[in-house]
């Protein structure tokens, strides 16, 4: 049987950690069927963001490396390129993952270069037109020839916006996310990686990357200063793996971090999870730490004032902080329990993976 030939477009650290579960599912089950080039756009370039990501999860050195990053990774600039590569590799599909340019890039290179796009962790919406990755989101959407569901209400989502019972296939695959935390949870002991990095516990772990919250000195020292008082009020600790974009509005500025608040290095992944699943709270505008918070049945204040994941604030582990001085201290107290994966699976039952193998497989093998 002849294989199925994809192209992998990754660029930034969560499609890093979500191709890896593909690459594993190949590796282990469908080597014989399905034959994938990775393509790395450089949208991440430093080792913290994207190099250790590659060594610890075990995916195979990027086939092409953009380099985009270095010279501002926006999707205009990077369609000609990948579109060269599709163009030279001619796959049968180019799976895509996420909301970052490099996808939205990706998307419209496959398309113009006469391959399909495949999405995963398709049919989210946040509502909130302003964030690039909303824009990303729904056009990556409706480009696609596949669409892969972490949850039943992106499906029903997709159905809203007229892309089920389409020429294209939508399918409910679960989320690649829980696929991952449950393979590399539990892998790093804690006492070491706390001694490591001189974590003092009860702490709270937090992430801040989104545009809206970073880029404006103000609006970071805001939350920075009120999310200090909270957790000093409640004996915790505010552990603060920094984010470059982060880091790059903090170097700009004359500043003194909040007293509570320890700033270490973006950390490996598989640290990341053992500091989420060791933290009392966690605090973010991550998509994928919100995820993992309630994987790991961690409360989780967002800081944001919507999500595209809805069904986490539904459960009432999770609250809407939004991110003014303001809104964080009256959502602040709403602060529930988390609530486990285990206890209801949202999002599927960890075997995300293999099943969009599988699918690519039926749908594109030719003979
Ligand atoms: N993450 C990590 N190290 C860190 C911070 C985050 O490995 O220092 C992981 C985190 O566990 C999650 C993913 O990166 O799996 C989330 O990526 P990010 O917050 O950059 O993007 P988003 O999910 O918002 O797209």
């Amino acid at each position: 049987l002849k294989k199925v030939r994809i192209i992998t477009i990754v660029g930034a650290r969560p499609q890093f950690i979500k191709a890896a579960v593909i690459s594993r599912a190949i590796r282990e089950s469908f080597s014989g069927e399905l034959e994938e080039t990775l393509v790395h756009t450089g949208q991440h370039f430093d080792e913290d963001m994207s190099g250790v990501f590659f060594e610890k999860l075990g995916i195979s050195a990027p086939a092409f490396h953009l380099d985009m990053g270095q010279s501002g990774s926006n999707a205009n600039a990077m369609v000609k390129p990948l579109s060269e590569i599709i163009q030279r590799i001619k796959p049968e599909a180019v799976l895509l993952y996420g909301d970052t340019n490099s996808t939205l890039a990706g998307a419209i290179a496959a398309k113009v270069s006469g391959s399909k796009p495949i999405h995963v962790e398709a049919g989210l919406r946040s509502g909130n037109w302003e964030m690039p990755e909303e824009e990303n989101r729904v056009v990556t959407d409706h480009l696609s020839d596949m669409l892969f569901c972490p949850t039943p209400s992106a499906m029903d989502l997709l159905a809203r916006e007229g892309l089920v019972d389409g020429a294209n296939k939508v399918l409910f695959s679960g989320d690649v996310m829980l696929d991952s935390a449950r393979h590399h949870a539990s892998l790093v002991s804690f006492d070491p990686l706390r001694q490591t990095l001189g974590i003092q516990k009860p702490y709270c772990l937090l992430t801040l990357h989104r545009g809206a919250n970073v880029d404006n000195p103000d609006v970071l020292l805001e939350i920075l200063a009120t999310l200090n008082d909270l957790t000093a009020s409640q004996g915790l600790n505010v552990i603060l793996p920094l984010h470059p974009r982060t880091k790059q509005t903090l170097a700009k500025i004359d500043f003194s971090l909040p007293k509570n608040i320890q700033v270490i290095s973006p950390q490996d992944y598989e640290a990341m999870l053992c500091l989420e699943q060791n933290a009392e709270l966690i605090l973010t505008d991550s998509g994928g730490v919100q995820k993992e918070a309630y994987f790991f049945g961690r409360p989780c204040g967002i800081l944001r004032s919507e999500t595209e994941w809805t069904e986490l604030v539904a459960k009432g582990g999770h609250v809407l902080l939004g991110n003014t001085a303001f809104s964080i201290r009256n959502g602040f107290d709403r602060l529930g329990p988390g609530i486990s994966v285990e206890q209801n699976d949202l999002f599927g039952s960890g075997h995300a993976g293999h099943f969009i193998c599988r699918e690519i497989i039926k749908r594109y093998r030719t003979c």
